[in-house]
């Protein structure tokens, strides 16, 4: 963050409470697992695990490991060419997991690995079905890579029995460069999310974009980029009526919104319109 940029009083949150948070937060520290939600700090912890008024609790969990082949500017996840191979029990351990947590919707995300063939799309899909099959009834999301564009490889997630498919554009495409990391690119986000939806009729796709660049960075590296400008709620208002205008199903849009924010809820409210 560019020290000079004020941090806006509208950045801040309360601390997270509620019966819903408590009892997720516990049963998570008993089987000693670790979402995103806890490890990254999110400040909308309160608010996805409670659920809103329809009490949908969601939570996002992170699989094939904690170092990423690739290295974004606005990232802070660990990186190297060649992380640990995935852990071949990993998707029946995360799914017993997740079902026995008592959250209603679950975002799978990954770091990206390029030293696997498919990207780490067989590990993402053999996690949706085993979670499936042990709990019907949850709503999966998976936040993918672009697996390299390989869309052999978004095909097989498709088909895996989730619920949506998210991949992130992060910037417009003129920041594309500066953002992501070299191999990434805003046409292959595009032909990805485009084959995802061309694959199976009625999925759901979901991709987000950052306004201010790097917003969630408090301390950032010289590697990082600094906080142009603190996007206005009333700037993210415009914007979310501008998507929902030229045919956004649904857009989320809002100075804490990240692309796993109260994701159930706003699936639930998607379907519905
Ligand atoms: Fe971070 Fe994802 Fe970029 Fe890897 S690909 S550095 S996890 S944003
Ligand atoms: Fe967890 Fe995502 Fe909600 Fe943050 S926004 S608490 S990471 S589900």
């Amino acid at each position: 963050r560019d020290p000079n940029v004020k941090k806006p009083e509208w950045l801040r949150q309360k601390a997270p409470q509620g019966e819903r948070f408590s009892q997720i937060k516990e049963s998570i520290s008993q089987l000693k697992l670790n979402t995103v939600c806890v490890e990254a700090q999110c400040p909308n912890i309160g608010e996805c695990w409670n659920g809103g008024d329809d009490g949908i609790a969601t939570a996002t969990i992170m699989v094939l490991g904690d170092t990423c082949t690739r290295g974004c500017r606005f990232c802070a996840v660990k990186t190297s060419r060649n992380p640990a191979p995935p852990d071949p029990m990993e998707p029946e351990n995360t799914a017993k997991a997740i079902a026995s947590w008592g959250v209603d919707y679950i975002v799978i995300t990954s770091v990206d690995r390029d030293d696997i063939p498919d990207g780490g799309s067989g590990h993402f899909a053999q996690t949706v079905k085993a979670m499936k099959k042990l709990k019907p009834e949850i709503m999966v999301e998976c936040l993918t890579s672009d697996f390299r564009g390989d869309l052999k490889a978004v095909e097989t997630l498709v088909h895996s029995g989730l619920d949506v498919f998210a991949h992130n554009i992060e910037t417009v495409k003129r920041l594309q460069r500066l953002v992501r990391d070299p191999r990434a690119g805003y046409e292959q986000s595009l032909s990805v999310l485009n084959r995802a939806k061309q694959s199976k009729e009625g999925m759901i796709t979901k991709s987000s974009i950052m306004l201010g660049l790097g917003e969630s960075d408090d301390e950032p590296t010289p590697l990082h980029l600094t906080v142009k400008e603190y996007v206005t709620p009333e700037k993210f208002d415009f914007w979310k009526e501008y998507g929902e205008s030229i045919g956004f199903r649904y857009v989320a849009s809002g100075p804490l919104v990240r692309s796993s924010y109260r994701a159930g809820e706003l699936f639930v409210q998607t379907m519905v319109r």
